[in-house]
């Protein structure tokens, strides 16, 4: 992998940055830049045909200095372990940002779901769960859907768990299905969250959202769920939208239920008619207010930072901008909400859920709301504020907010 692409490599160059600028302790820096722990595990699933197939997973426990790390478990075919231990690091970044007590992990297999039968997802997903179960636990280490992981499949593994413990430890996973203990409001938290913030960033900006072009890249969770509601709750215009495929654009505003409904028979966007087809691309450098990459890491580099029009971005995919291309956009005047900020309102709803379950008693969606939106705005400011008073981007800001949050657990417990 490139080093200008390896998403580790990113991880540790923000950090840096914030460290100089926090005077961090060397020793605290040091332990900051790697994870605590790191697992790789190698198990045989048995396929529909009767072959054995041998498969790669990986969990990472970053680091749990403030509570038990937590982060989901992405199932995808160019699964990497530098990919894993950013994704572990930006979780530890994204639930000190937003001051829940918990750490930061993350896991991932590599496979292809999209050529995998349900049946060989379960055995798939519960050989996983028999080799992390000495690993994980509702105070030790809590998985979570991410790319390509669903619902179902935390109900397997959540089962596989409880029969290893022989007891009923709902907390040990979220993302659950409401019938197994899942909260209200987390199927769309990721984008509740973001909307929140994009609500806080237009009030800083002047920005007014009725209206406001939008351009969405990415219609799979979190991208979807960010379209419905930016134009149903708060009237903007989504004037463009893609999937892996590419993507469609139209002027006048795009229906987002229309191509919902299209998506589920015809599993793409770009097949939608009256629509102009755009690449991702053409996409990230339309004339639009505000841009909403919700798709995968690197996709605004120092190639195409400069042509990036929108004047706030609002990164609801993790590390979808380089290092290089933030200072690009720092400097010709973009506002970014930076992923582990912007896309916090699912671990937000996830940590509701193990609330949730330890009381064994649970809140209608519009308490998980308003509890959500209290959480984002608070986060939103806190990191607002330390951007201007350093004068620095709002990731750098983001960071100095969580990093001394996490330093101080760590010296608190005489780590360092
Ligand atoms: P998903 O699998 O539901 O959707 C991914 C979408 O991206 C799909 O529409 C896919 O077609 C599209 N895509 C894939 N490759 C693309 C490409 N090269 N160009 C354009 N589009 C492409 O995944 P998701 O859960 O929506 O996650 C998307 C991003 O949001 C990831 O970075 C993920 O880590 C992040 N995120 C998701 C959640 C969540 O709760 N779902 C929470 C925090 C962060």
């Amino acid at each position: 992998m490139p080093e200008e692409t390896n998403p580790f490599k990113n991880a540790q160059r923000q950090l840096d940055t914030a460290a100089e600028l926090l005077k961090l302790e060397p020793p605290i820096h040091s332990a900051l830049r790697e994870p605590m722990r790191i697992f790789e595990i190698n198990f045989p699933v048995k396929m529909d045909n009767g072959d054995v197939k041998v498969f790669k997973g990986f969990r990472v426990q970053y680091n749990d200095a403030r509570g038990p790390c937590k982060g989901g478990i992405r199932f995808h075919p160019d699964e990497t372990i530098d990919t894993v231990k950013a994704l572990a690091a930006w979780m530890t970044w994204k639930t000190a940002c937003v001051n829940i007590p918990l750490g930061g992990g993350k896991g991932g297999i590599i496979c292809n779901p999209k050529l995998m039968s349900l049946t060989e997802l379960e055995r798939l997903s519960r050989a996983y769960i028999d080799q992390v179960a000495r690993l994980i636990g509702p105070t030790r280490d809590v998985p979570a859907p991410d790319v390509y992981t669903t619902p179902q499949i935390m109900a397997w593994m959540l089962d596989e768990y409880e029969k290893i413990n022989m007891q009923h430890l709902p907390g040990v996973i979220t993302g659950k299905p409401l019938a197994l203990g899942g909260s209200e409001g987390r199927a769309d938290a990721t984008a509740m969250g973001a909307v929140y913030t994009i609500r806080e960033a237009a009030k800083a900006l002047g920005l007014k959202l009725k209206d406001a072009k939008i351009a969405v890249q990415g219609f799979g969770n979190a991208g979807s769920f960010v379209s419905s509601i930016l134009s149903q709750k708060m009237g903007c215009k989504i004037v463009a939208i893609s999937d892996s495929k590419g993507g469609i654009f139209k002027p006048e505003g795009i229906d987002i239920k229309k191509v919902l409904e299209h998506k589920k028979v015809s599993n793409t966007v770009t097949t939608m008619d009256g629509m102009k087809t755009i690449s991702n691309e053409e996409l990230l450098e339309l004339d639009v207010d505000i841009l909403c990459p919700s798709a995968l890491e690197n996709q605004i580099t120092p190639r195409n930072a400069g042509k990036i029009k929108a004047k706030l971005v609002a990164e609801v995919a993790n590390g979808p901008t380089t290092p290089d291309a933030d200072s690009v956009l720092f400097k010709n005047g973009v506002f970014l909400i930076p992923d582990f900020l912007c896309n916090a309102g699912g671990v937000t709803v996830s940590y509701f859920e193990q609330v949730q379950n330890a009381y064994n008693y649970y809140w209608e969606e519009q308490e998980v709301h308003d509890k959500l939106d209290k959480i984002m705005t608070k986060a939103f400011a806190d990191v607002y504020a330390a951007s201007k008073k350093h004068e620095v981007n709002n990731r750098i800001g983001a960071y100095l907010v969580a990093v001394s949050r996490v330093a101080e657990a760590m010296k608190l417990r005489g780590w360092v």
